[in-house]
Order: structure tokens, then sequence, then C-alpha cells
């Protein structure tokens, strides 16, 4: 079965690009951390989790099919949070039904500092974790510590996706690959991938430019989609990560979030509809998931 989806019919790559010579063979990598609407905030995170179940009003529930629809023929990777998981146990399976992958993004949402937070994470999550046969890792905020890599091979992860770093420097530590969020090196490109490697200002002084982030396409759509096109012709696989409240607008949207937004005014790209950003991705590309991607990489 061939690993890479794409819609004959609507994969308008150019011939031009170098799909023959490369392995694994370009496409994107779309993720989705499949996270509720107030996750950006963080200032939920330490709530009683019946809380924050409650201020999802759902919302989590009823975005999946919508993206689903939206997604369609493409293949995507859900990074789910467990305790969503917990309140609507059907979402790991209609995702795995669509020929999707299922991944882990922490129990609760929030920075995880150490390996010790990740691991209270592992054990919350250890049913669903097993039951749909989970072998990716996105830490919440691409907020990783190099401890994690030995405790997610214990759990038997095989790869984590939880750093940023140029396009294609994908990397094995302690047992586990780590297959960056993408950057663009505008300089020289690092020569060490060491956890943690967030979105912060030295990763912007070192000269890359995260547009794998749903931030940086939120502000420049147009200037990520112009990237990922010469990343492809450069026979690179682009790793981008989109929310399911920037693909499914919440309810009173604006509403919720004004509160943040005021306290936050950097949260507004989050808060963006990047459907047709999306829509016009899947048009170009050919996806696969990241499980898949790795198959062709090993
Ligand atoms: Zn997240």
């Amino acid at each position: 079965m061939c690993s890479v989806s794409s819609n004959k019919s609507r994969n308008i790559v150019p011939t031009g690009y170098n799909l023959r010579a490369m392995t694994p063979s370009p496409r994107l990598l779309l993720t989705i951390d499949y996270e509720s609407w107030f996750a950006v905030s963080r200032r939920y995170d330490f709530l009683p989790m019946e809380t924050r179940r409650q201020m999802d009003e759902e919302i989590a529930r009823t975005s999946l099919d919508p993206i689903l629809d939206l997604i369609g023929e493409a293949k995507a990777t859900f990074y789910l949070v467990g305790e969503i998981v917990e309140w609507y146990p059907e979402i790991p399976q209609k995702i795995q039904q669509r020929g999707h992958e299922v991944g882990f993004h922490c129990h609760t949402h929030r920075r995880i500092k150490n390996a010790s937070e990740l691991k209270k994470d592992l054990l919350a999550s250890a049913n669903w974790i097993q039951n749909f046969k989970v072998s990716g890792y996105r830490a919440p905020m691409i907020t990783t510590a190099e401890e994690s890599y030995t405790l997610l091979k214990e759990h038997g992860f095989v790869y984590s996706s939880s750093l940023y770093a140029p396009t294609g420097k994908t990397i094995r530590k302690n047992g586990v690959w780590e297959i960056p969020v993408s950057t663009l090196a505008l300089g020289q490109k690092p020569n060490e991938l060491i956890a943690p490697r967030n979105m912060t200002f030295k990763l912007l002084r070192g000269g890359e430019f995260p547009y794998g982030s749903s931030f940086t396409s939120g502000l420049f759509p147009r200037l990520v989609s112009n990237i990922i096109e010469r990343e492809f012709k450069a026979g690179k696989s682009p790793v981008i990560f989109l929310h399911p409240y920037e693909l499914v607008t919440p309810p009173r949207w604006f509403q919720r979030f004004a509160k943040d937004l005021f306290l936050h005014p950097e949260f507004l790209p989050f808060m963006f509809n990047k459907s047709k950003f999306l829509k016009d991705l899947l048009h170009r590309y050919p996806t696969s998931t990241m499980q898949d991607y790795l198959k062709e990489l090993q």
C-alpha cells in the first residue's frame, strides 16, 4: 500500500519537483494538536479536570467530524490530549477509522518541565495509548527536555515531534526518533538539536523562522505557503501543526477569548480560522502520517 496519500486529480506538484531521488519522498506532514479551545490561554491548566470539561462545552467532540471532512482523503497525525479522550472516548477511534494516526499530546495540556511530569501523564493516559497503539509524542507548546526521550522509549514510543528545527533535520535520541516541527534556517543551520528548542527569541535570533507553527501561519499564511512550496522543490517534507479551534471556529469565539487577548494580544494569530490555508495546501501537496514517513525513513 502506498503510504503517501494524494488525490491524483488534485495533486498539482509540478513535474520539475525532484520526487524520485529523495527518500522519503516529499510530502506535507500535517499534524493537529488536538486540545480544547482554552489551551492557548494556559490560565486554566491547573483547574480541576471537571471544570475544564465543562468549559470545553463539547467543542472538542463536535469539531472532529467537520475537521475530518475538511481533511478528506489526505492523511494527518492527531496528537490527542488524554483528558479529551477521557471525556469523549470515541475520538481516537473515529480518527483511526479515517486512516489517520493518533498520537499523544500529554494527559493535561500544560508546559512539561521535566521527565517526572511527563511520566504522570504517560501513566494517566496509559490505557488509550496502549489500545490505540500510539507511537508518537508531541510536547505541549513544543517544549520538551532531553531526559524525556529515554522515558518515551520505556513507554513504547517510537518517535517524538517536540522540537523546532530546520525541515529534514531528523535525529535519533536514546532510541527515539525526533521529527521536528519545521523551521526555515535563514543563516547557518544548527549543528546540534538539544532540547528544549521551543519558540523563543533565542530561536529567532539564531535565524530560524518557525513556519511550521500555527502562530506563524496565522500571521503570514502566504509567506508560509511560499516557504512550503520552496521546501517541496528541495525535496523536503515540512512538518506543520494546526489546532482544532483554528479549523472549526468555536461559537462566541471572540467573547470566549476577549480577556486573554486583552492580557496577551500575541495570542491573536491562534484565533484566525486557517481552514482555507489548509485546504489550499491539501490541494497542492501529497500528505502522510508521521508514522508512515518514519517507516520510509528507517
Ligand atoms: Zn498544544
